[in-house]
């Protein structure tokens, strides 16, 4: 999918090149980020393409950043977001499928009503972000740090959230069926109806029950 950084000893994944709005599929030499010269240019490319394509498949954009755009309905499919920031972002009806968004930061985004499904955000930060109405399943959450987020009325089946600390986050009535929270740490997470007893909290339990007190019942694991 993608190439590395002819930078030598670079390992970071190389940029997508985009020329005349198209992306470049054939491999030529091409730079991570962090060794692109002009990089408000290429970003700019990147922003544009992006705005002027409503399905975008198999860009790399790996450590870029993003901030104020409207990505409502954009179809990402195969894109490597990794160690990008998002800011700002307001959406409705985003769909991310196979990405790859590990180690990225997430602040003060709107994306609701959002389709993500076989895609990993391991690593990665959200901080005041809202989900609501999402369809998140099959998507690697593990080692993520959420913070202030509404996750509400979404879907998560069968996504993981292995060591991911949560705080201050609303998981309100959301379907966590083979949803795994091993290792995880949860401060102040509503899961009111939400299918708590589906989730799967204890890898030492082979049943979907375990973890959480009596008195948290069904409202927080
Ligand atoms: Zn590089």
């Amino acid at each position: 999918m993608s190439n590395k950084c002819q930078c030598p000893d670079c390992q970071n994944p190389a940029l997508s090149v985009i020329r005349n709005n198209e992306i470049i599929s054939s491999p030529e030499p091409g730079f991570c980020f962090k060794h692109t010269e002009d990089k408000s240019a290429h970003l700019e490319a990147m922003l544009k393409y992006i705005d002027s394509h409503e399905k975008i498949v198999g860009l790399c954009a790996s450590g870029i950043s993003i901030k104020g755009v409207d990505l409502s309905n954009k179809q990402f499919y195969g894109c490597n977001f990794q160690h990008s920031m998002f800011s700002n972002i307001h959406s409705s009806g985003l769909k991310f499928k196979i990405c790859m968004l590990d180690f990225s930061t997430f602040t003060d985004c709107d994306m609701l009503n959002s389709d993500i499904q076989f895609s990993s955000f391991s690593g990665s930060k959200f901080i005041h972000v809202v989900f609501t109405g999402s369809d998140l399943v099959h998507n690697n959450y593990n080692g993520i740090t959420a913070y202030q987020c509404s996750f509400d009325d979404s879907d998560f089946y069968n996504s993981r959230f292995i060591r991911a600390i949560l705080m201050n986050t609303s998981m309100k009535n959301c379907n966590l069926k083979k949803t795994i929270f091993y290792n995880s740490a949860r401060e102040h997470v509503s899961f009111k109806l939400s299918n708590t007893r589906e989730a799967l909290i204890d890898r030492n339990k082979s049943g979907l029950v375990g973890g959480f007190s009596e008195s948290e019942g069904e409202e927080e694991l």
